[in-house]
């Protein structure tokens, strides 16, 4: 098999992933949207897709791609559906839930950026919608010590980091909860998850993985790559 093609998928499969991956990732640089651009010789959206489609329920994988790109897209990810993306990541994401039929139960909402996120994290998230909760979210704890600061950056307080949590992707949804909270949706959220709490649903976590880093700024494309250098396995 060509390392470039998606696995198809196994298993249970009523599971839809998207992944909005029509973003321009200027934080990244080099020119080209941020998944494409390659980690260890294959773009991130590339590396994401095959770990997602390696997790026994995922019945379909939805690619938000950037609108100019989605030929070249399907190329690259022909397992997938791919749609084009919009303006914001809220909009490709809502671009990509339309694609997903009715027969699906649980929607998945991953980024591409998150390439090296392994098929055990999507599993959990699975699996903990199946169990019947309204949202779910891979957290993991802060580390650094947190201070809450003005306008000017002078500190104003310490804050207590033990309630807080990094929150990542694939956020987790029962398919009717996320096109609910998308129809409602009257401003832009950084996640699905925020959405689905306006509706008044309680939002659940899930261990979060190391693996699962967003992949925004030059360092963290040299994290990923030593990642993968000294873990072959997750390749
Ligand atoms: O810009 P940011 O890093 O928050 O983007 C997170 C994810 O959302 C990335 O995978 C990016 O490609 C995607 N995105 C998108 N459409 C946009 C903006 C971002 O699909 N208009």
């Amino acid at each position: 098999m060509d390392s470039r093609d998606v696995p198809a998928p196994t298993g249970r499969r009523d599971v839809a992933v998207l992944v909005p991956a029509a973003g321009l990732g200027l934080r990244l640089g080099g020119g080209t949207p941020k998944a494409l651009r390659e980690l260890a010789g294959e773009p991130l959206l590339v590396h994401a897709c095959r770990r997602v489609a390696q997790a026994p329920s995922v019945a379909m994988i939805v690619v938000a791609a950037p609108p100019a790109e989605v030929d070249a897209v399907r190329a690259l990810v022909p397992g997938a559906t791919v749609v084009p993306g919009g303006a914001t990541r809220q909009e490709s994401v809502a671009a990509a839930l339309s694609a997903v039929p009715a027969t699906i139960d649980i929607v998945l909402v991953h980024d591409a950026a998150r390439a090296l996120t392994p098929p055990d994290l999507v599993e959990a998230v699975a699996a903990a919608v199946r169990s019947g909760l309204p949202a779910v979210v891979p957290a993991l704890p802060v580390v650094d010590t947190v201070k809450r600061v003005d306008t000017a950056d002078r500190v104003l307080e310490t804050v207590d980091r033990t309630p807080l949590r990094i929150i990542q992707t694939p956020q987790g949804f029962p398919r009717q909860t996320l096109l609910a909270a998308h129809a409602q949706a009257t401003d832009d959220h950084t996640d699905d998850a925020g959405l689905v709490e306006r509706l008044g649903h309680q939002v659940h976590t899930v261990p979060g993985s190391d693996l699962a880093l967003k992949i925004t700024r030059p360092l963290d494309l040299l994290i990923a790559t030593a990642l993968l250098t000294a873990h072959p396995e997750v390749r």
